[in-house]
């Protein structure tokens, strides 16, 4: 498979005085190939997503998209973001719209796509994930877990050639985590390319092609889930996993 994603020693500061929160950051992304980022808090997880889709600035180094380079200052972002799907914490849905004129919104305004043509699309998905009978609902009216899977819904509707997961089971109560993870996992199966930061290490395990650990902004270690898991290489790896075995023992 060809590269689809690629960053080259990507540097990134927020405060001109302040150290750099990424500090040299290099990998790929294979068309296909779902990649895991996890890493404690602070180390950088979400910054380097919300470079990759243009949220931030970078100070140096190269993000490409297939042959398109992003770091380019002439950049069309409106173009990109249609490539790159992003789901965050928070799903941001308008409150005043129905389930299905959330997802409609970005076809319509955006790819200024017919009505008409979108909505057996929108359809399929919400269908996918389980939530055809609320596409008149409004948000108020769903579960947490219910909105994040329309938000991914959304995301789809675009047709990205990656999808971004930032977090996005964070802010759920439990019973709900599995339900978007499941939609998630689904997307895996059915070939979707994918960087996520989670801390759900069991479903980072089952879901990852590689893991990539992150600490102090750099990346410690890259590698597939079995033996990241089982034979994790650097003392800081270790001491990560460690707080989390603990934490499945309580
Ligand atoms: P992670 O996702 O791994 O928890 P983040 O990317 O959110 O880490 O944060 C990395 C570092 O950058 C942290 O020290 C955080 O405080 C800092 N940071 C994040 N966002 C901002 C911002 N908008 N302005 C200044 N510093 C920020």
């Amino acid at each position: 498979m060809k590269d689809l994603l690629t960053i080259q020693d990507l540097f990134k500061q927020y405060n001109k005085n302040s150290d750099p929160v990424l500090k040299g950051i290099s990998l790929t992304v294979k068309e296909g190939e779902v990649v895991v980022v996890i890493g404690p808090s602070g180390c950088g997880k979400s910054t380097l997503l919300r470079c990759i889709n243009g949220l931030e600035p970078v100070q140096n180094g190269s993000i490409s998209l297939d042959t398109q380079v992003l770091t380019d200052k002439t950049t069309d972002w409106q173009s990109i973001r249609q490539k790159i799907g992003m789901v965050f914490q928070s799903y941001d849905l308008f409150p005043h719209m129905t389930v299905l004129d959330n997802i409609l919104l970005g076809p319509l305004k955006v790819q200024k796509r017919k009505k008409q043509d979108i909505i057996p699309e929108a359809e399929a998905l919400l269908t996918r994930v389980g939530l055809l009978d609320k596409k008149d609902s409004y948000p108020r009216e769903l579960s947490g877990g219910q909105k994040q899977r329309v938000a991914i819904v959304r995301a789809l509707m675009m047709k990205p050639e990656i999808m971004l997961f930032d977090e996005v089971t964070a802010a759920l109560d439990p019973e709900m985590v599995r339900e978007v993870l499941d939609v998630i996992m689904e997307l895996a199966k059915g070939g979707m390319t994918m960087m996520i930061v989670t801390h759900e290490m069991q479903f980072a395990k089952a879901v990852a092609d590689r893991i990539l650990f992150m600490d102090h902004g750099e990346i410690v270690e890259s590698g597939d889930p079995e033996s990241f898991f089982t034979n994790p290489q650097t003392e800081r790896a270790k001491q990560f996993l460690n707080i989390f075995s603990y934490e499945s023992t309580q």
